[in-house]
């Protein structure tokens, strides 16, 4: 599970957690078009990494950089062939760059390259071209590759007809979700008939079920209903042979035998498609908490399936920062305590809670589903049976917020969105830290917090279960943020700190992250979804004493919370509830909880917040480029040195991935 980026302000510098503070002035900017904004971010700290870390880093990256088609083609059949013909276009244009056709069709190109495809990374929503079907045709004529193909036919009514392929994913109630959403892990089967595939495969008395459809496409073979796994020799072959290849040589310069071992699982998966070796490699990877180096690397968030089984290839590769890590450790440490005292029946709490491990990382590339839109928090494995027995682990990516948090400073948010000059004091002191403790204990806590009722089928909450597991998460964060345990365990150092990312949670699931959905559309991302559930419902159950009021200034809505206290308890009551949901499997009430609170938006009032939010010209919407590594090696061919450089601009670095890291494409 992931944690992405909320609307945020910028909160105050904190800086005391990395080097940064003394380094020269760093440009995080580095391009913005469409709601997109364009980041970079620093390594701190790379060069303290000892060579033989710089290698497996470097291998590491590499096999992360490998993967990119991969996703691209889960994404949507006709990404890459797209992808060749608008880069092809892009990269031999002769024609005047300024003109009218080709900003519009430069700006699409930006598009696509940040989403990974033609459908927008967030909203799911196919994106419109400002250039004429004329135009391209004519420019890819200019290529001189011949005559047209069906591939490029197909290719443009993707990109032209807004009927071909409209939503990636669709998880509108009551559709078939897997024919109305244009993701490419289905083909030619209905909702009904792969329910039915994997209904058959599951045996609910398996007390450690693999991953079903995890790696796999499902189409039908002579009218049966079949999967086509992702392996070597098997889809995207190709692809993965690079990835094996690097991950082979990442192993020689493993920090420890665990390590070593964790990567051979890895590969031994990739080689098979066996998803009984993947749980046996993730239970070594949850487990290696010795080394420093560390990574994500295959098919492990499900969120671009419909019904959640099939992982998105990504790949996060990152090392430990020791001294950030003091925070999510103390939690851990604690993880007993916390369990043993949520608002929630002791029938659904877990009697051990078993090695939460915590840390806070620097990334060191981003790939795949990652990039360039990254989590800022990462809790993983996403198995049940494996977080209850063997933990899970949770990560921090602090190079990534705090290259956020610099980006975002002065942007004029505060000063629209907040309601007085003490409310945005109390953001600019105590945000950044709190937020940050937010996600340490929403990833550390809060996914690994809870159980079953035994015989309870994990996947009971169906196209809801994502949205009630982000919100069952969140509000163990939003309830503990308040409690004087963290004082006492000096992690924060005034007890009404936690105010700060209260009123940010609430003014955000109620009004401003509405700036991310185009008019007279609902919510469908999970993690939407799962923010304004939380606040309408606080907002609704604190009515009657005025808990939270909707107020009005000068003709514009503002937040005004009038009791923190209260607020926390209503944090808790519903923490209880969707606790009970997920414990007992309660789809019925998990979906009116939704429908209800979650998918709606209030047209005067998103109207108003788009209005406002339009003046101050932010990005809904941040992403980043990568560094460049640079492996200097000796006359055998042995890496001497790793150099990391952060010039490579936006369009540049997606070229240059299409042309060195083609996996399918060639
Ligand atoms: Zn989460």
């Amino acid at each position: 599970m992931k944690t992405l980026k909320t609307i945020v302000s910028a909160a105050a510098l904190t800086l005391s957690a990395s080097s940064m503070a003394q380094s020269q002035p760093f440009d995080y900017n580095v391009d913005r078009f469409a709601d997109i904004e364009v980041l970079r971010y620093q390594v701190p700290d790379f060069e303290s990494l000892t060579l033989n870390q710089k290698r497996l880093v470097y291998y590491l990256t590499e096999a992360a950089l490998w993967g990119r088609d991969i996703l691209w083609d889960q994404n949507y059949k006709y990404n890459l062939p797209l992808r060749q013909m608008i880069e092809g276009v892009y990269s031999n244009y002769s024609g005047d760059r300024n003109s009218a056709d080709f900003k519009a069709f430069e700006n699409y190109l930006k598009q696509v390259e940040f989403a990974n495809g033609i459908h927008h990374h967030y909203s799911m929503d196919k994106f419109t071209p400002g250039f004429s079907c004329e135009w391209l045709e004519a420019e890819v004529a200019k290529l001189g590759q011949g005559a047209w193909t069906p591939v490029q036919t197909e290719v443009m009514a993707a990109i032209f007809d807004p009927s071909v392929a409209a939503k990636r994913v669709n998880q509108a109630e009551g559709e078939d979700l897997i024919l109305t959403s244009a993701n490419n892990l289905y083909e030619g089967v209905t909702q009904q008939e792969v329910e039915n595939f994997y209904a058959a495969k599951k045996d609910p008395n398996d007390a450690t079920p693999v991953s079903y459809g995890l790696n796999a496409r499902v189409t039908k073979k002579d009218g049966k209903v079949v999967e086509q796994i992702y392996k070597l020799d098997g889809l995207y072959s190709e692809a993965i042979a690079r990835i094996v290849e690097n991950l082979a040589k990442a192993m020689a310069y493993a920090e420890n035998d665990n390590q070593r071992m964790t990567i051979a699982r890895l590969i031994d998966y990739y080689t098979t498609g066996d998803l009984a070796t993947f749980d046996d490699y993730s239970i070594r990877w949850t487990e290696d908490t010795a080394s420093q180096v560390d990574f994500i690397n295959g098919f492990i968030e499900s969120y671009g399936d419909p019904l959640g089984m099939t992982g998105s290839w990504e790949s996060i590769v990152n090392f430990k920062n020791i001294p950030a890590s003091h925070r999510t450790e103390v939690l851990s440490q604690n993880a007993q305590w916390f369990e043993n005292n949520s608002p929630v029946d002791p029938r659904f709490r877990k009697e051990a809670v078993k090695g939460v491990s915590a840390k806070v990382i620097t990334a060191a590339i981003l790939a795949g589903d990652s990039y360039p839109s990254t989590p800022i928090g990462i809790n993983l494995p996403n198995a049940n049976w494996i977080r209850a027995a063997h933990g899970s682990k949770s990560v921090t990516l602090e190079n990534i917020t705090q290259a956020y948090d610099e980006a975002s400073h002065g942007n004029g948010f505060n000063e629209e969105f907040v309601i007085d000059a003490p409310t945005r004091e109390l953001l600019d002191k105590y945000l950044f830290i709190t937020d940050n403790l937010h996600t340490d204990l929403h990833e550390c806590l809060g996914h690994g917090s809870g159980r079953l009722l035994p015989g309870v089928d994990p996947d009971a909450l169906k196209a809801h279960g994502s949205t009630l597991e982000e919100a069952r998460a969140d509000l163990f964060a939003l309830y503990y943020l308040a409690d004087p345990k963290l004082v006492e365990l000096g992690l924060l150092d005034n007890p009404d700190a936690y105010q700060a990312e209260y009123y940010k949670y609430i003014l955000n699931g109620l009004m401003t992250q509405l700036m991310r959905i185009e008019p007279g559309k609902n919510i469908e991302e999970a993690h939407m979804r799962n923010r304004q559930l939380i606040a309408a419902w606080a907002f609704e159950h604190g009515k009657k004493n005025k808990v939270i009021e909707l107020t009005k200034r000068g003709g514009k809505t503002y937040v005004k919370i009038n009791d923190y206290r209260a607020l926390r308890d209503l944090f808790g009551q519903l923490l209880g509830e969707i606790q009970r949901i997920k414990s007992e499997g309660d789809y019925a009430a998990g979906a009116a909880l939704v429908e209800k609170y979650a998918v709606k938006v209030d047209p005067k009032l998103h109207k108003e917040v788009l209005n406002r939010y339009a003046k101050l010209d932010i990005a809904p919407y941040k992403g980043f480029v990568n560094p460049v590594y640079e492996a200097v090696t000796d006359d055998n061919g042995v890496i001497t040195d790793v150099r990391v450089t952060y010039t490579e601009d936006y369009i540049p670095q997606m070229l240059r991935y299409s042309r060195d890291y083609s996996g399918l494409t060639k």
